[in-house]
């Protein structure tokens, strides 16, 4: 059984993620650790677009290619994370404010990858073409999708999504105080 291993640091993390998106809900924070070492930690929050500015991993030069939601700027810094660290994970753990989207975020060319619509669908490429070498990965989320008249068909699409991801495992932690105050979901344990 795979289980997310929340350390102290990642505990930590966590709180100071959780404190911070109270604050402002359309902010969405992401961290993600690498091999279950929290000596690699990531913190990511998603930024605003910004359009017109083209980056190197894109040649579409209409595309908005700056910011984006966290998920986005995950897959499109990946490298930069492994030249940080030095190597290349086998384990990677995610946890996020909020279910990655199914329909928002648009499909975007990552180098000769077309990436699709929503943030769902860019981590099941991510997993299974981009980084086939991780051979574990866990995602637990605390919040659906923002409220809406589709928020049903998109929750139940991002989750059947991330459903069909072999080496993906999902958690969710829906209720903040229960995670805060009496302990931890389904799949989780303290070091
Ligand atoms: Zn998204």
């Amino acid at each position: 059984m795979t289980y997310i291993n929340m350390t102290t640091g990642l505990l930590n993390a966590t709180y100071r993620l959780l404190a911070e998106s109270a604050k402002n809900p359309v902010e969405v924070g992401l961290l993600m650790r690498w091999n279950e070492d929290d000596r690699y930690l990531w913190t990511i929050w998603s930024e605003a677009y910004h359009p017109g500015i083209v980056t190197s991993y894109s040649s579409a030069g209409m595309r908005r290619d700056v910011g984006g939601h966290a998920e986005e700027i995950l897959i499109k810094n990946w490298r930069g994370y492994e030249q940080e660290a030095g190597f290349r994970p086998r384990i990677v753990d995610l946890i996020l404010t909020k279910l990655p989207c199914f329909m928002t975020s648009n499909a975007v060319t990552l180098g000769t990858r077309q990436l699709p619509v929503g943030c769902a669908g860019k981590l099941k490429v991510l997993i299974e073409e981009i980084q086939p070498g991780v051979l574990d990965w866990r995602l637990a989320y605390f919040r659906e999708l923002n409220p809406g008249p589709n928020s049903d068909i998109e929750n139940g699409g991002s989750l059947s999504l991330l459903s069909t991801i072999q080496k993906l495992s999902v958690y969710s932690f829906l209720d903040h105080h229960s995670f805060v105050a009496q302990g931890f979901g389904d799949g989780l344990t303290i070091a």
